[in-house]
């Protein structure tokens, strides 16, 4: 008698929503605890530059998770889309924000409008309100291994990679992407929890050769099927950061399919690092509450 072929083994999926609950009970507390004190919620402001479908979906999303736990959320418009001051007109709001001591944190809706400079608007937040972690001064921070705020992105897939529990202690990390946001930001994270770290962006030479290497796997290159099951070594932690749409269907950048039957973990998407993304930036949110207080309190000492 024959037996039947052994199935392929189907990897663990690390679903976000759990562990986003998590954290918005535990930012729900620590906002009671800020009212307590303070006698009003704290408050976080996403400061949006043209109101595009995409982005708008992006604050709504946010307002609602500020809502569930309490955070004052609110949001800046900076119209005109395509006018000669609109620079002026979003850096004197960020100016303002930052000098509103009923907000504690600052998002500025990416992308930015043509015309607009990067570098201008980010060096505008103040960075102790730079709750996404993108002035230089944080990212600088991140790069020495100094505790200052991380892209909340980058935060969300390192937490997912601790949640499959796999042992990073000199394993192979490979970062596909090298974006400031997320593919940076891990490389330099991963490096600091002592992995072995490979980053591979758009001029790789051969992306399956260095993939087929890795133990844990981000992928974050905004490119539908980037990465199929094919190219994983078995066993791998696999962490799908990207968000496309195909066909209105929103997928990863990884070919879900045919990476599960071979990784031992991995987040699905949608559902994986969205969830988680949005949670950190609430609990970032009370990070920079406590350390404006600190602050504060150390220039009045
Ligand atoms: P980005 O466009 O700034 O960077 C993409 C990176 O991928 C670049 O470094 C580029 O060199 C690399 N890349 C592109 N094509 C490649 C290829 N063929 N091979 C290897 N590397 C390649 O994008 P980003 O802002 O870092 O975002 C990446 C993805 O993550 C996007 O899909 C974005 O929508 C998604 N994203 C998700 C979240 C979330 O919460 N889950 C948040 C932010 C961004």
């Amino acid at each position: 008698m024959t037996s039947a072929p052994a199935a392929a083994p189907i990897a663990r999926r690390l679903e976000g929503a759990p562990f986003a609950g998590e954290i918005r009970d535990r930012v729900a507390g620590e906002v009671r605890a800020h009212v307590r004190v303070r006698g009003h919620p704290p408050g976080l402001a996403v400061v949006v530059c043209g109101r595009s479908a995409p982005s708008m979906v992006y604050l709504e999303r946010i307002l609602k998770a500020c809502a569930q736990v309490g955070i004052e959320g609110s949001f800046v418009d900076v119209p005109g889309i395509g006018a000669a001051d609109q620079e002026a007109k979003l850096t004197q709001a960020i100016h303002a924000l930052n000098d509103d001591p009923r907000v504690n944190g600052i998002i500025v809706q990416m992308p930015l409008p043509d015309g607009v400079q990067l570098k201008t608007v980010v060096d505008a937040i103040d960075p102790l309100k730079d709750i996404d972690g993108i002035h230089p001064l944080n990212a600088g921070l991140l790069r020495l291994g100094y505790e200052g705020f991380i892209p909340a992105t980058a935060h969300a897939a390192l937490e997912m990679i601790h949640r499959s529990g796999v042992e990073l202690v000199g394993a192979n990390a490979v970062v596909v992407g090298r974006s400031p946001v997320v593919g940076m930001p891990l490389a330099f994270m991963l490096t600091k929890e002592d992995a072995t770290v490979t980053v591979c962006h758009s001029k790789t030479r051969d992306l399956g050769a260095e993939v087929r290497r890795a133990d844990v796997l981000v992928v974050a290159a905004g490119k539908p099927g980037l990465v199929t099951g094919a190219m994983l070594k078995p066993g791998v932690v696999v962490i799908d950061v990207g968000i496309n749409v195909v066909d209105g269907r929103i997928v990863g950048d990884v070919d879900f399919d045919s990476a599960e039957k071979v990784a031992s973990a991995i987040t699905p998407v949608p559902g994986g690092v969205g969830p988680l993304t949005n949670a950190l930036l609430l609990s970032h949110l009370m990070r920079a509450a406590q350390r404006q207080d600190q602050a504060k309190e150390h220039f009045e000492a």
